[in-house]
């Protein structure tokens, strides 16, 4: 059976990987500024990570709901913790789309509305009514288009009260730093707008975390950077570090009724253990310290490449906008370098590196991108 392409395909067959790097099928060894989209975040085949999985599977490796999984307790109290949000519910499920779907049903009934707003360059999954919010037609369909979601300007908070004058809206959806439109820190003061008008007007506020989430941002979430309470934040990409596993937190005052929310893998003991071993290896290897101060040197020696037009971004969590479209400068970095990076559009390069990165390895990627960018 021939299979469907996803993306188009890089021509490398990964066969091995550590840390911050890949080898391939050649014995090639590649550094990984990329993460595998921002998911690898303790570090390929961690060895800690190894050893909890593999375990959990030699103890039970699945059951539903149905029963009690303590390893889901576990889980939700070390997310607590780290993030600073116990007083949170946690619901779990396989990934960044469902996490996103459950959050805006929860909206829903809660509110009792049906209409959702979200952001310009959004992006929130694939799923009907995650990819609805989005406004990138080349991604949705026309039975999307039914699904109430209003698109408004990024930034623009006198758009979002008009429209929130104007009728019942469920919930705002928004990133805590747009990634796939490319790597977009909200303005100072448009999250805690956002958040007052949410208030104001009975509507909820969902921050999407999935991929500025889990330490990437320098804070566990991004949002932390400002004063606003979410009444849902949702998260996946890092924190299973590849293992799929998503999470929808729900504020205290929302009472979501049994029933509501449900999933079949969701919490399943092996993804439990996944997340169980990224947290004791982030808090262990004090990562988001580590996100924070190797993406701050990145951050400071890029500004100085006169060749790129803008760099943006919070932590190893950076977008850098070219005049030129990017794809051969891409290019030569993977075939003539053997470094992995990003994209978003045709002029940004994205760097989602595993949050273990180090100053040497940042130094690295700094050699060979300006060696690319002079050659
Ligand atoms: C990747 C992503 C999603 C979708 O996650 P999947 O696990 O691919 O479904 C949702 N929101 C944001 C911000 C993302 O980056």
């Amino acid at each position: 059976m021939e299979l469907f392409d996803v993306y188009s395909l890089l021509d490398i067959n990964p066969v091995k990987a550590e840390g911050c790097y890949l080898w391939d099928d050649q014995g090639q060894k590649y550094l990984d500024l990329y993460g595998g989209h921002a998911v690898i975040s303790v570090g390929h085949s961690h060895p800690h990570y190894v050893e909890k999985i593999s375990k959990q599977l030699q103890q039970i490796g699945f059951y539903s709901n149905s029963v009690k999984i303590p390893q889901q307790k576990e889980l939700a109290d070390k997310l607590g913790k780290l993030s600073g949000l116990d007083h949170y519910q946690l619901f779990l499920c396989n990934s960044g789309a469902e996490a996103n779907e459950n959050a805006i049903k929860l909206a829903s009934f809660a509110t009792g509305r049906k209409k959702i707003i979200s952001f310009s360059k959004a992006f929130h999954g694939r799923t009907s009514g995650a990819v609805a919010l989005t406004d990138n037609p080349a991604i949705t369909a026309p039975f999307n288009e039914t699904l109430n979601a209003v698109h408004l300007s990024w930034n623009n908070l006198e758009q979002v009260e008009q429209q929130l004058k104007k009728e019942e809206i469920a919930a705002v959806m928004i990133e805590g730093i747009q990634g796939v439109g490319g790597i977009r820190v909200p303005a100072p003061g448009f999250l805690e707008g956002l958040g007052k008008l949410c208030k104001q007007y009975g509507t909820l506020l969902i921050l999407d975390e999935v991929q500025s989430g889990y330490g990437r941002s320098g804070k566990f979430f991004a949002f932390q950077y400002t004063n606003v309470t979410p009444d849902i934040i949702t998260t996946a990409k890092g924190m299973g570090n590849g293992f799929p596993i998503g999470g929808v937190m729900i504020s205290p005052h929302l009472k979501p009724r049994i029933g509501m929310l449900g999933t079949t893998f969701g919490g399943n003991y092996l993804a439990c253990a996944a997340g169980i071993a990224v947290l004791e290896i982030m808090e262990q290897e004090r990562l988001i310290e580590n996100a924070e101060k190797t993406g701050s040197y990145l951050l400071n020696k890029l500004a100085s490449f006169k060749q790129i037009k803008e760099v943006r971004g919070q932590g190893l969590m950076i977008g850098m906008e070219f005049e030129e479209p990017i794809k051969p400068i891409r290019q030569k970095l993977l075939e003539e370098e053997n470094v992995f990076t990003g994209f978003s559009g045709t002029n940004v390069i994205r760097l989602l590196p595993p949050l273990t990165l180090g100053i040497q390895q940042a130094d690295e990627f700094l050699s060979k991108f300006a060696k690319v960018l002079n050659s």
